[in-house]
C-alpha cells in the first residue's frame, strides 16, 4: 500500500475532526491540516501530537485576519514550536481589499519569523496577490531554508516561473486541474515541485470517503496531465512529501 498526500486541507471544518485525524493517520495519508487561527492550532496540535502523517499547520487565514489581528503575536510565537505553518498568505479579492495593507504587514512579520527559525513548511494562500507575496518572500528571505508551497496557485505563467526560481513548490487539487491554466502550471512545475491537495471542504471534485478527504481525483488528474500512470504520479508525490513530513527531515541547500 502506498500513501497519498494531502498537502492542504481543512480537517477542522469536517464533522468530527478528531476522528478524521485518527483515520488519516491510520491510513498513513501525508496530511497538512491547515488552521485559520493559532488558537485552533493549539487545540488540534495537542490532539495530533502522536501523529507522524497528519501535521497541523499553525495559521492565520488572510480572510479572517482583519478581525484577528490581535492573534498575530501568538502566531509568531507558535511558529517557533511548529514545523508546519499555514494557512497564511494574502487575499487581494475585492472583499478583502480594504484589509490588504494589514495582511501585508502581518505576513511580513510571519515571514520574518520563518526566515529566522528556518526548517518550516509553509502552505500559502495567494489569491490575486501572487506578485506582492513573492515580493515579501524576497524581502524577508523566508524562502531560504524553508519549504514554501503555493496552494491552489492561480497566478500567471510569469509569476509561476518567478516562484519556481525561488525554490517554491505548488500543491494542486482536481478543481484546479480542470482548468487549462491549472494543468499548464502543474506541467511546468513538474514532478519535482508538485504535491497533491484536496483543499477539503472547499473543492467540488474531492468528496469525503469514509469521512476523510480523498486526494484520488487530484492524483488521477495529475497523472493525466503529466502523461504518466496513476501509480507513477502517486509514487512521485509520495516520495516528495515523505522528505518533509518525516520527523527527522532536514533541509540541505
Ligand atoms: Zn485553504
Amino acid at each position: 500500500m502506498h500513501s497519498h498526500v494531502d498537502a492542504h486541507c481543512h480537517v477542522d471544518l469536517l464533522n468530527d475532526w478528531q476522528n478524521a485525524v485518527n483515520r488519516l493517520e491510520s491510513r498513513e495519508q501525508f496530511t497538512l491540516a491547515v488552521t485559520t487561527t493559532p488558537k485552533a492550532w493549539r487545540v488540534e496540535q495537542e490532539f495530533a501530537r502522536h501523529c507522524r502523517y497528519v501535521r497541523i499547520g499553525v495559521g492565520l487565514h488572510p480572510q479572517v485576519l482583519h478581525e484577528r489581528m490581535a492573534e498575530l503575536p501568538f502566531l509568531e510565537r507558535a511558529i517557533g514550536e511548529s514545523r508546519f505553518v499555514g494557512e497564511i498568505g494574502l487575499d487581494g479579492s475585492p472583499m478583502y481589499r480594504a484589509g490588504f495593507p494589514d495582511q501585508v504587514k502581518a505576513l511580513r512579520r510571519v515571514f520574518s519569523v520563518c526566515a529566522e527559525v528556518k526548517w518550516r513548511v509553509l502552505s500559502l494562500h495567494s489569491v490575486r496577490a501572487v506578485g506582492p507575496l513573492l515580493d515579501l518572500l524576497e524581502e524577508t528571505n523566508a524562502h531560504e531554508g524553508n519549504v514554501v508551497i503555493f496552494h491552489w496557485f492561480t497566478g500567471s505563467a510569469t509569476e509561476l516561473a518567478r516562484a519556481l526560481s525561488m525554490g517554491a513548490m505548488i500543491s494542486v487539487n482536481a478543481d484546479m486541474l480542470r482548468t487549462a491554466k491549472g494543468r499548464s502550471h502543474a506541467l511546468v512545475a513538474g514532478p519535482e515541485r508538485t504535491l497533491t491537495e484536496s483543499d477539503a471542504p472547499f473543492t467540488r471534485m474531492h468528496p469525503l470517503v469514509d469521512g476523510i478527504p480523498s486526494v484520488e481525483p487530484a492524483i488521477r488528474a495529475l497523472a493525466d496531465c503529466w502523461g504518466v500512470s496513476v501509480l507513477v504520479a502517486a509514487n512521485g508525490v509520495e516520495q516528495l512529501a515523505r522528505q518533509y513530513w518525516q520527523p527527522n527531515y532536514r533541509l540541505y541547500r
